[in-house]
């Protein structure tokens, strides 16, 4: 088989994928993105909470933290650009009870480390959201909501009008670096292969499946992979919130928060539980825990309202019991492959963080 030369492949087309696959074509590069899938970001980047986070959880100095934060603001700035339609409608974290309000101070120190502003709400100002039973508040003004399909489709176009192509249907098999060169071998209806200068791994829940099935990167370089699991839930009908509402984090999560899509819907999710399998059914019995958790901090909550919506899960590369891992954008310098780059463990906040996560990766690449 003749193999079709090409300065640039991404692999996945979630919106990572996207995202770097556009920063690579506004660098001069001829690039193809490569998605298995009929359309773009139909996996996690399709099944998630749609929030732009403000930078408040993560760890001082790790990628999370810059990224987000840096995410953030260019993410709402782009919005604004692309008519992207965007709210910053702002977050309340709420201590359910007195007992948690130690911990949501050290979330607003840990924030304040990360140059992220959380205020103290009063009593009075508290009452802006009077469904809410809350022992104490923070607000989070910077935090807000995006339509995640409508900025893939603009990250699209971007690619598109730069010279790129995004090409469906193409799962990549496998890749054999030789030499500063890259062989990619596309499955599908069309099997082909591609010879490459630059190949990144975006493959999101796929990247280090396809890791191992790439000869001549270092096996060392592929960090063991779990998944964990969450299902939303969504509220039918009227509901009395005007912004996001979060509990404290849990284990394995942010909490079972409120989100609320561009046209005010409410959603409750994610919870979290680890898998071994990539399958988004949302079970009708997980409501009652949905209610309990929900009611903690809106009391007046109809469970009748509540129907199984959808579920998204998280590429982690740190397994149960274990800290948070960070982001790892692996370029040459880490695994040796010239022109080569490997995305992992992209869970949150990767929709926030997409803009300046893409810039590591061609910066990588310089
Ligand atoms: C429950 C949940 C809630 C979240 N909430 C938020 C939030 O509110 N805010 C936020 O900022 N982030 C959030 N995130 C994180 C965010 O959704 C992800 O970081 C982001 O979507 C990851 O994008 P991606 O492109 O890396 O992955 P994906 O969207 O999964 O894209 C990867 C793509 O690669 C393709 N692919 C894989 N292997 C191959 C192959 N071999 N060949 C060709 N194509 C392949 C897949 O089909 C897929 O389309 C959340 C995540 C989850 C799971």
């Amino acid at each position: 088989m003749d193999s079709e030369q090409i300065d640039a492949v991404v692999i996945g087309g979630g919106v990572i994928g996207l995202s770097v696959g556009r920063a690579l074509a506004r660098a001069g590069h001829e690039v193809l993105v490569l998605e298995r899938h009929a359309h773009p970001g139909e996996e996690t980047s399709a099944r998630n909470s749609e929030v732009i986070h403000a930078g408040i959880y993560y760890s001082p100095g790790s990628l999370k933290a810059e990224l987000c934060r840096e995410g953030r603001d260019r993410l709402y700035d782009y919005c604004e650009r692309h008519g992207v339609a965007y709210s910053r409608c702002g977050k309340w974290l709420v201590a359910v009870s007195e007992d948690k309000i130690p911990a949501l101070e050290q979330l607003r120190c840990n924030a304040a480390n990360n140059d992220v502003t959380l205020n103290w709400l009063g009593a009075w100002e508290r009452q802006k959201e009077p469904a809410l039973k809350a022992a104490a508040a923070l607000e989070s003004p910077m935090s807000g909501i995006v339509d995640s399909h409508a900025y893939m489709q603009a990250l699209l176009g971007d690619l598109e009008a730069h010279g790129g192509w995004l090409v469906r249907r193409a799962p990549v098999e496998r890749i054999e670096s030789v030499q500063g060169r890259h062989w990619i071998q596309v499955g599908g209806d069309v099997p082909c292969e591609l010879s490459a200068g630059i190949v990144v791994n975006a493959g999101g829940l796929g990247a280090v499946a396809l890791a191992r099935r790439w000869q001549g990167l270092a096996p060392e370089a592929i960090p063991s992979q779990w998944f964990s699991k969450g299902h939303y839930f969504a509220y039918n009908g009227r509901h009395p919130f005007q912004r996001l509402i979060y509990p404290l984090p849990g284990a394995g999560g942010l909490g079972v928060h409120l989100t609320l899509d561009m046209a005010g819907q409410a959603r409750f999710g994610p919870d979290a539980h680890w898998v071994e399998a990539l399958e988004t059914a949302v079970p009708e019995s997980l409501a009652p825990s949905f209610v309990s958790a929900v009611q903690q901090w809106w009391p007046t909550l109809d469970p009748a309202r509540l129907t199984p919506a959808y579920a998204g899960i998280r590429p982690r590369i740190h397994g149960p019991g274990d800290a948070p891992a960070d982001f790892i954008i692996q370029g040459p310098e880490e695994h040796g492959l010239a022109g080569a780059v490997n995305l992992f463990g992209i869970e949150s906040p990767g929709l926030t963080a997409s803009l300046p996560l893409a810039d590591r990766v061609v910066n990588c690449l310089i």
